[in-house]
């Protein structure tokens, strides 16, 4: 039975149970039904809107994502009598495929037979692959300028995007892609066990609200997704008039794991100094300074900041720009338009939709948060409901 037949029914089972108590208690009255749960009623699926306007803006935000062209490094290297391993570089994706490659990293540290580990930096890439090592029998000291809140990692949306802005195709070696591939997997098998603990990551629904299908973004350079694996999540939907809100051609919906920032990493964190991790704050400013640690294997986790240390001219910033508003218990979902997107987490409902490549300015644009949220703004407008 479909949705509406089954409402049919039931509107006519509840009619003819009320007509009968009506009949045997009051004068006859017209019954009286509200229809405020049956959203099919109206002829569509009711999705809550978003409440926007510059005074609910609580914080503005730019982000640094850590972009090479040829891919994230993850290779080791000698340092005279040191080894280190690469970890760094994932542009838009370090969040999603940071237990993948902290797995590859951990699989290049363990070859080495050695069992104390110095792990540069203390982001989410630096924190999935301590605990990695940690779980694989490592002492692991994390030496970083900053921790947590104040790491790039702090600044990202959230959401499942192991592609984004990940490589440039035209530039990166064939090989990658089967990495690439291992990596993301690995990632999401991890995050399904994170599932459920305090709401650090979760399910939502992930909306996408355009006029004609858009363009796969990122084909070249630091544009956007350039790689998929079929049947990893959930199909995204393409949705009927009647399914959906918007007043737009072409809508979709699909399931997208989403990541809750702020608790994710005091919670990663807290776990590695339960099983005996050390942080040390500490400035890499040279090689010198690596040589001066005393472990024998050194995990450089540093993002953007391994340019400058390991002299890495393909590492490019691209920024990008967040604006929060004040959460809204009603508003669950992500939604993507041209120029603007928007996520729901437990700190706040996060704007965002720009990336300038080679911009290294964290300087927030009061300019750009007033275009995203009167692009949004419209589309609520325009939304049915
Ligand atoms: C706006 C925006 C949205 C994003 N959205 C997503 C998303 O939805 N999903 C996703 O998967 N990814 C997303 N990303 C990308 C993601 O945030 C990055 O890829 C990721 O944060 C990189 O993590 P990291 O640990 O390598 O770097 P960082 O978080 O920058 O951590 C680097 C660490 O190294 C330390 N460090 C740096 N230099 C030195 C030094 N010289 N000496 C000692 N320590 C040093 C820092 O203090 C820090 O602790 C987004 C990024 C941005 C900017």
């Amino acid at each position: 039975m479909n949705r509406r037949l089954f409402f049919q029914k039931a509107g006519l089972g509840t009619l003819a149970l009320s007509s009968g108590v009506v009949a045997a208690c009051s004068p006859q009255t017209s019954p009286q039904f509200t229809d405020k749960h049956f959203h099919i009623n109206r002829g569509y699926h009711q999705i809550p809107k978003l409440r926007l306007s510059m005074d609910r803006i609580v914080k503005e935000t730019v982000g640094l994502r850590p972009f090479r062209a040829s891919g994230p490094r993850l290779e080791t290297e000698q340092l005279g009598h040191k080894t280190i391993v690469h970890n760094y570089g994932h542009g838009g994706s370090g969040w999603s495929l940071s237990w993948g490659t902290g797995h590859l990293a951990r699989q290049m540290v363990l070859a080495t037979n050695e069992k104390k580990v110095a792990l540069l930096g203390c982001g989410t890439v630096g924190i999935a692959t301590a605990r990695l090592l940690q779980e694989s029998g490592c002492e692991v000291t994390i030496y970083t300028k900053d921790v947590p809140p104040n790491v790039t990692s702090n600044l990202a949306t959230g959401t499942w995007s192991p592609a984004s802005r990940v490589c440039d195709p035209a530039v990166a070696r064939p090989e990658f892609r089967s990495v690439w591939e291992e990596a993301t997997r690995f990632s999401f098998r991890r995050f399904q066990f994170l599932l459920g603990l305090n709401d650090i990551a979760c399910w939502g629904e992930e909306y996408s609200v355009y006029d004609e299908v858009p363009q796969r973004a990122g084909t070249s350079a630091a544009g956007g997704e350039v790689y998929d694996i079929p049947g990893l999540l959930p199909e995204r939907v393409q949705l009927s008039k009647k399914e959906h809100p918007f007043k737009a051609e072409y809508v979709t919906r699909r399931s997208n794991l989403m990541f809750n920032i702020p608790s994710y990493l005091h919670d990663q964190l807290s776990d590695f100094m339960l099983y005996g991790g050390k942080v040390k704050i500490q400035e890499i400013k040279k090689l010198e300074d690596i040589d001066a640690l005393p472990e024998k294997v050194i995990v450089n986790c540093m993002g953007l900041g391994a340019k400058r240390v390991f002299n890495d001219e393909e590492l490019t910033p691209v920024s990008g720009q967040l604006s929060c508003l004040i959460p809204q218990s009603n508003v669950t979902y992500k939604l993507s338009t041209r120029g603007a997107n928007f996520i729901s987490r437990k700190d706040g409902i996060y704007l965002g939709g720009n990336g300038i490549v080679g911009n290294w300015d964290t300087t927030p644009s009061r300019e750009q948060t007033e275009k995203v949220v009167t692009t949004l703004q419209k589309l609520m407008a325009d939304m049915r409901g």
